[in-house]
């Protein structure tokens, strides 16, 4: 939560607890929440009715919640089962942000939106910032500077976001997208989408769909010559639910030129581009390639603003009268309800941990 935004939660009916530099690392002071309207107080958790936090509480701390009490939390259900179980074991209702249905009535509450639309704006200043070249065409009586050529891989939230902010610094910008809809978004950008005599990819809900072996390396050879033209190349290709698929081989960021820069963000899930490292720049051939690294925590203040909103409008559709009282015939509600009461609502979760825990016994 934001102090600004603390006044929305009081208009709600709702009183506010922080704890205790809760905000300091995204430049929220603990006065501002106390000016805000909110306390300031290290047993805020403690009877809490609505616990709100980025990353989800440790399990420890789940299980100390009294039952009933519910959460809102980025919640990763398939990296951190142990903090599914947790929460279900002691019956508190958690809800994850990241499985809030992407329908166009839960767009404000869409963290997953909001967070990569600062992770894209990010990569291109980070790729910005390592080019050792200007952007723009700058002609000058010494001559002629041609722009720096962008090329982006992937155009959802995040590879849009980094497409219209190369564009405003004046760089010439392509990019490729699997998606059927993709080479007009990247137009109304002002990129050039480059177009590939390859099938388009079209999933569920608009999104990605896996590919093949034989696709992924055919298209790995036609956007070959692209990638070598490029002086930077920022990745944000993904597919929900698995590895991020790999676009970019050794071999192809060898042909890039000296002083050409690649900015993976997908390296955290897997990586778009081979050798990437997560949160480290290693040279492959001429280009210095950045794994990124948890990006919206670059932009704090921004990222937490966003997010705090996302939260404030999830829980306005979960507050009656100045009550906490989810419906869990609605939709969005039930999308992204993980436990409740003693069970795991999520029904992939469920199944997983059913497993898991079958396995285990
Ligand atoms: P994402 O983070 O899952 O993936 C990023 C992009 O990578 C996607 O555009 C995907 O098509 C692309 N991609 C996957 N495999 C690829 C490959 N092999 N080569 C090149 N590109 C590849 O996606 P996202 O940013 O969350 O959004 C994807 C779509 O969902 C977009 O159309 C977006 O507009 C839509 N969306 C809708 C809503 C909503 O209605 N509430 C919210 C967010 C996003």
């Amino acid at each position: 939560m934001v102090p600004v935004l603390v006044e929305k939660l009081t208009a709600l009916g709702y009183e506010v607890a922080v704890e205790p530099g809760a905000g300091a690392d995204a430049e929220c002071p603990d006065d501002a929440y106390r000016e805000a309207g909110a306390t300031v107080d290290a047993t805020a958790v403690e009877g809490a009715a609505v616990v709100i936090a980025v990353q989800p509480l440790e399990a420890s701390r789940l299980s100390r919640l009294p039952a009933g009490t519910a959460t809102i939390s980025f919640l990763p259900t398939t990296t951190s089962p142990e903090l599914v179980a947790a929460a279900r074991d002691a019956q508190v209702t958690a809800f994850a942000m990241e499985l809030i249905p992407r329908i166009s009535r839960a767009q404000s509450m869409d963290a997953l939106s909001s967070q990569a639309m600062v992770a894209g704006y990010r990569s291109m200043m980070i790729a910005g910032e390592r080019l050792r070249r200007f952007l723009p065409l700058n002609m000058t009586a010494a001559g002629t500077v041609p722009p720096a050529e962008i090329m982006v891989l992937g155009a959802g939230v995040a590879g849009l976001q980094a497409i219209a902010t190369a564009k405003r610094l004046g760089a010439v910008v392509r990019a490729y997208d699997v998606r059927a809809a993709a080479a007009e978004e990247i137009a109304s950008m002002g990129a050039k989408p480059i177009e590939l005599e390859l099938d388009t990819l079209e999933g569920a809900g608009g999104y990605a769909r896996e590919m093949t072996e034989d696709r992924a390396a055919r298209q790995r050879e036609l956007l070959t010559p692209y990638v070598a033209n490029a002086d930077a190349l920022i990745t944000t290709a993904a597919v929900p639910g698995r590895q991020a698929p790999v676009l970019v081989t050794r071999d192809m960021v060898e042909q890039m030129k000296p002083g050409s820069v690649v900015v993976d963000l997908a390296a955290e899930s897997g990586g778009n581009v081979e050798g990437s490292v997560t949160g480290e720049e290693v040279m492959i051939g001429n280009a210095l390639v950045h794994g990124a690294s948890n990006v919206p925590s670059q932009m704090p203040a921004p990222a937490s603003r966003l997010y705090a909103q996302n939260v404030i409008n999830l829980l306005a559709l979960m507050t009656v009268e100045g009550e906490f009282a989810p419906d869990f015939e609605d939709e969005v509600v039930a999308g992204c309800c993980v436990t409740h009461g003693g069970d795991i609502r999520h029904q992939p979760t469920a199944k997983a941990l059913a497993g898991k825990e079958g396995t285990a016994t």
